[in-house]
């Protein structure tokens, strides 16, 4: 039987949240984005911390590189984002982002696995028991590299099609 799921990993960009800037792929600063749509609900009806889930974030955030925004936004941009979505909770979320430029060979930007084995290993989790959800192929990519399950973010937050 399949473990249950301990450890959910997000992508940011068009799984839990938008860029509200047209042009933008992704926030440059506060004001620029909001949570998708069904996002808070389906995070709210998952128990956190304790005996239940912890959260992960694993995003790829090139635009650091190029000078758009600086690591401490991003991070703090992607803090926000998971604080809109479920609140404080205990453990804190893992946050992971990659701020290489798309030209610059990196461990983390996915469809490396990277960022997820780094969250896993934070969490002390298996990857039978992580489910990583996201928007791109590169995300399905990444979560088959790190041997963790995979849903897509339109199944996840009944998105339809
Ligand atoms: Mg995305
Ligand atoms: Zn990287």
């Amino acid at each position: 039987m399949k473990p249950p799921t301990r450890l959910f990993i997000f992508d940011a960009d068009n799984t839990l949240r938008r860029t509200t800037v047209p042009g933008k792929p992704c926030p440059h600063g506060p004001g620029e984005w909001e949570l998708l749509p069904g996002v808070r609900e389906r995070l709210g009806a998952v128990r956190w911390g304790g005996e239940g889930a912890w959260l992960g974030v694993a995003s790829n955030q090139d635009q650091v590189a190029y000078g758009h925004l600086t690591a401490a936004m991003a991070q703090r941009l992607l803090a926000d984002m998971v604080r809109a979505a479920v609140g404080e909770i205990a453990p804190a979320p893992c946050i992971r982002f990659c701020p290489h430029a798309l030209e610059v060979p990196c461990a983390c930007r996915k469809p490396a696995p990277g960022m997820l084995l780094e969250i896993m290993a934070h969490f002390g989790v298996a990857p039978a028991e992580t489910l990583f959800v996201g928007d791109a192929p590169t995300d399905a990519e990444a979560a088959r590299a790190a041997g963790v399950g995979f849903v897509w973010a339109w199944d996840f937050f009944g998105w339809g099609l």
